[in-house]
């Protein structure tokens, strides 16, 4: 026995995340690069010290505010006729996930996903003690809707993960493959991972609109990525109203602060503003798969504010070639490729310039 008495499956772990290195150039964990403006920053600051002076109290266990105005932003985002008590909220999408997770996997039950994804999945399934299994997406990271439904039937799990646009190859997917998954699987979840649902191209949908026809589909999002707050740690989803209140037992008690609450609202507050800037990151990401294509790599479409590109045979040369000239990306998925955040104007000519002297040095060599 080793000390201290860890659960054996966790002995010899490391936790998991991504590097944070202090550099100019940080494009590895899709954050949105424009911080709030003066306005936002007032009104936040505004509102934090409002809740600061009841801190002796809990806060709002249900926080009935919030998720009705997480509702109406839901209601203006794709969805419609999303209620108040059809919204759930936790600290980051990832909490609300594992929260789903500790409600409806367990012992003697299984979540699946479709790899290459997000790899956070597999980790909600070990701290919940559910079983896990694992699809392959298609060589262009689509879904092939008749082997997902096979593996669907075959193992019946209580939970589907999928991120749509998929995290790391910005995928998006189709609504009828929510609808095939939905009704393959029967009583079991399918929870669409739309934390990068804002970025969608036009004519992609969001999964919120099938709301409506499937009692078993669950639509995760986050404050994190197109709406500018990952610092906060908010995160929440829309299902039916019988979810969020199977949730709502395994949530610890208050566990959303006050001060979270507060930040959250006063940023809906100005939800315009801070996701006044996706409009520009879908350009700049469409520029930069063109210039990615255009230079010979392979570049796998994206619906969200990240680039999947490849294939190096050397993909870790590469990284390391890109962090030495202060431009930190992701190393992620599949072997030979990388993922790139989409930045600012001035954060993108610094990535094209490293990424040319990297690749012309002949760190790498490309594999056709
Ligand atoms: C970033 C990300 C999230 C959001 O995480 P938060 O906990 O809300 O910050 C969720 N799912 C995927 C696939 C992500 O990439």
């Amino acid at each position: 026995m080793t000390f201290p008495p860890l659960r054996e499956d966790l002995v010899g772990l490391e936790p998991y995340g991504a590097p944070q290195v202090d550099v100019p150039v940080q494009l590895n964990v899709n954050e949105n690069p424009y911080p709030p403006s003066e306005a936002v920053v007032a009104d936040v600051a505004a509102s934090v010290a409002a809740a600061t002076a009841t801190l002796n109290r809990y806060p709002d266990r249900e926080f009935v505010e919030l998720r009705r105005a997480l509702a109406d932003y839901l209601n203006s985002s794709g969805g419609s006729g999303i209620t108040p008590d059809q919204v759930w909220a936790a600290n980051g999408s990832n909490e609300v996930m594992l929260q789903l997770l500790q409600a409806f996997g367990g012992p003697g039950r299984c979540a699946l996903s479709f790899a290459p994804t997000y790899a956070m999945y597999p980790e909600y399934a070990r701290d919940s003690v559910t079983a896990w299994v694992q699809g392959r997406r298609a060589e262009d990271f689509s879904v092939d809707l008749d082997a997902a439904r096979e593996l669907v039937l075959e193992h019946r799990p209580s939970v589907v993960l999928l991120p749509s646009p998929n995290n790391p190859t910005g995928t998006a997917l189709p609504p009828e493959a929510v609808t095939v998954l939905c009704e393959a699987a029967g009583d079991g979840l399918v929870v669409v991972d739309e934390a990068y649902g804002e970025f969608r191209r036009a004519g992609t949908p969001s999964a919120l609109e099938l709301l409506p026809r499937h009692r078993n589909l669950v639509v995760t999002r986050t404050m994190s990525k197109a709406f500018a707050l990952a610092g906060a740690r908010v995160g929440y989803f829309a299902a039916a109203r019988e979810i969020c209140d199977a949730v709502r037992v395994v949530r610890l008690p208050y566990h959303l602060s006050a001060v979270t609450q507060a930040t959250a609202l006063a940023a809906l507050r100005h939800a315009d503003e801070l996701l006044g800037r996706v409009d520009d990151l879908r350009r700049e990401r469409d520029l930069l798969v063109d210039w990615l294509r255009a230079r010979g790599h392979q570049v796998a479409e994206s619906d969200a504010n990240f680039v999947y590109f490849g294939r190096f045979d050397d993909r870790h040369a590469v990284w390391q070639g890109l962090l030495d000239a202060g431009v930190l990306i992701r190393e992620v998925g599949p072997d030979g490729w990388l993922r790139v955040s989409v930045g600012t104007p001035q954060e993108m000519a610094a990535f094209k310039e490293a990424l040319v002297d990297v690749t012309t040095r002949g760190a790498s060599e490309e594999q056709g």
